[in-house]
């Protein structure tokens, strides 16, 4: 494989484009590329409380890894208001808020809360929209510290869904010990947030050179203590993939309409990929919270460190390089396309021997120090994480460009264990809907035609609900997410726009079942019609 960088574009096809930033390249017709067009946009903290919520109004209980969140200033009365409720059915509850900044990054901005009163509605809040957050004050420790993980998360396909997790990833700890919330300690940011951007800048960050000590540590490492305590390593593995699991079928919905806006059916276009860095919480009685998925995470597997007085220089890693190396290792592996040639009956060529020779020596190397700290883990992570033949070594017939590699950090998880998910991407299915309507392609807003249009198809106008309530449906429902603030270039109806007024549907329809089975019934009742739709066209073409 040949490496080239292209700082002002390139002229001929690639097989893989290594974006940094984001997908936005129209000029790519072929090859995969390393993003998704809309997922900067997808896990800005207010696009996912949003997508995670409209789960958790569908499935409470599943998405209950989720802190309770609020949208500002738009829901800031709602805020109030639900936390008052709160705090008047049950005296006992003391609970803390965090403030964070849409698009907000490494801590910048953050600040906590001991009641919506002390937010700070005078200018940054109405000017910069935010998340608010319950606050979760009783985090696991680990020497006292408060730490969260980042475990590295590669979205290989949306159609199909295919999700893989490295097997390792940082633990990033705080640099102050940790104590519960008070009006006193509010503020202090080394003891409460677990940013390694700000935690670098506190005099107490140990830069270590073994992974399972100092202030940034592999995540293997806290299992390995973890089990040696007698904790349900193998409980907690399975929680963190159903999290990761649960999150991308929150999010692919619109990644879909973003993907088929940006790269139309029909036309040639790339195939994406993408990595993704999830932020996870572990609350002291093991439970994995998200916090936040990151578009971008950082690959560095150097960090800045002062040489001598004054002089600053880049240093190796080694928990970074441990962990990062063999992510982008492996990601290259999955998405080598001489790989699926090979798999074609093609002959494997030159290119992909230099690709194995430039990935192997250094992943070689940090493969064996790995070992020693998933030792004993490995047989729990196995038996969960494993994919079968197809992600083992040897698995490439013997004398393959494979064959030598360690075997893949990054483990399938899904389609593997689709079955106890699938009955969760309700709104996948809605999304295909809305796709199906929005007609001129390259669009992401159903316009009052395309809806109209959805209505009659679906057969969902009666006596009871006429055209004319299906309009007034329609421009309630996208004036007001119209003027939630949301970048709106186009006019029209969202697709969140669209899942509202469809859940208003399943509920008018379906009087008192739960909303999961009110929407559930709606999707099997549109695509039945939809599907007779298209056999009596294709009998009239026919015809
Ligand atoms: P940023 O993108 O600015 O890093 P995060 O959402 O990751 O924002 O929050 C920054 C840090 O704040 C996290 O790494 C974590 O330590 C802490 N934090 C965030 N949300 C919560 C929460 N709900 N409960 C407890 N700690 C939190």
């Amino acid at each position: 494989l040949s490496l080239s960088q292209f700082p002002l574009g390139r002229r001929l096809p690639c097989d893989i484009y290594w974006h940094g930033v984001s997908f936005h390249d129209n000029d790519i017709f072929s090859g995969q590329v390393n993003k998704f067009p809309g997922m900067t946009e997808m896990v800005r903290k207010i696009t996912l409380s949003r997508a995670v919520r409209t789960m958790q109004d569908l499935f409470p209980l599943e998405y209950n890894f989720y802190p309770r969140s609020w949208i500002l200033p738009e829901e800031f009365s709602l805020f109030v208001d639900q936390v008052r409720m709160m705090k008047d059915s049950d005296p006992a509850w003391k609970p803390t808020f965090i403030v964070k900044p849409d698009g907000g990054c490494q801590g910048d901005g953050i600040y906590l809360i001991k009641d919506p009163s002390d937010i700070r509605l005078t200018g940054s809040v109405q000017s910069r929209p935010a998340v608010v957050q319950e606050y979760i004050c009783k985090p696991l420790l680990v020497d006292k510290l408060k730490f969260d993980i980042r475990l590295y998360v590669l979205l290989k396909s949306l159609e199909p869904l295919e999700i893989y997790i490295a097997k390792d990833g940082l633990s990033r700890f705080c640099t102050e010990p940790y104590q519960e919330p008070t009006l006193k300690n509010l503020h202090q940011v080394f003891m409460h947030l677990t940013n390694y951007s700000l935690n670098i800048h506190s005099g107490n960050f140990i830069h270590s050179d073994s992974v399972s000590t100092g202030s940034k540590r592999t995540f293997s490492s806290i299992l390995c203590r973890l089990s040696s305590r007698g904790a349900d390593v193998k409980k907690l593995w399975s929680d963190i993939i159903s999290l990761v699991i649960k999150t991308i079928i929150a999010l692919t919905p619109e990644l879909k309409v973003y993907y088929q806006s940006d790269i139309p059916v029909g036309k040639p276009g790339p195939t994406c990929f993408q990595i993704l860095g999830f932020d996870i919480l572990l609350m002291k009685n093991l439970k994995p919270m998200l916090l936040e998925v990151n578009a971008n995470p950082s690959m560095r597997i150097e960090h800045e460190q002062e040489l001598s007085p004054g002089v600053f220089g880049n240093v190796p890693s080694p928990v970074d390089e441990e962990v990062k190396v063999a992510v982008i290792r492996d990601t290259l592996r999955l998405v080598d396309p001489q790989k699926k040639k090979r798999k074609e009956g093609h002959l494997a060529g030159q290119h992909m021997v230099s690709y194995k020779n430039k990935v192997n020596v250094k992943s070689n190397y940090f493969m064996c120090y790995r070992c020693q700290a998933l030792e004993h883990i490995s047989e729990a992570d196995e038996e969960l994480l494993d994919t079968g033949q197809a992600d083992r070594p040897g698995y490439d017939s013997a004398g393959s460009p494979e064959a030598d590699l360690p075997s893949l950090c990054l483990k399938q998880v899904f389609p593997k264990y689709a079955k106890q998910f699938n009955y969760l991407r309700l709104v996948d299915r809605v999304a295909a809907l809305f796709i199906r309507f929005l007609g001129v392609k390259g669009t992401t807003k159903l316009g009052p035609t395309g809806f109209r249009t959805f209505i009659r198809n679906c057969k969902l106008s009666n006596s009871s609900f006429s055209m004319a309530s299906v309009d007034i449906l329609y421009i309630d429902i996208t004036r007001r997410w119209n003027s939630m603030g949301i970048e709106h270039k186009e006019s029209g109806m969202c697709l969140q726009a669209f899942v509202e007024a469809f859940f208003c549907l399943a509920q008018k329809k379906y009087k008192s079942l739960p909303l999961h089975e009110q929407v559930a019934l709606l999707i099997d009742f549109c695509e039945y019609h939809l599907a007779a739709l298209d056999e009596k066209r294709l009998v009239c073409g026919r015809g």
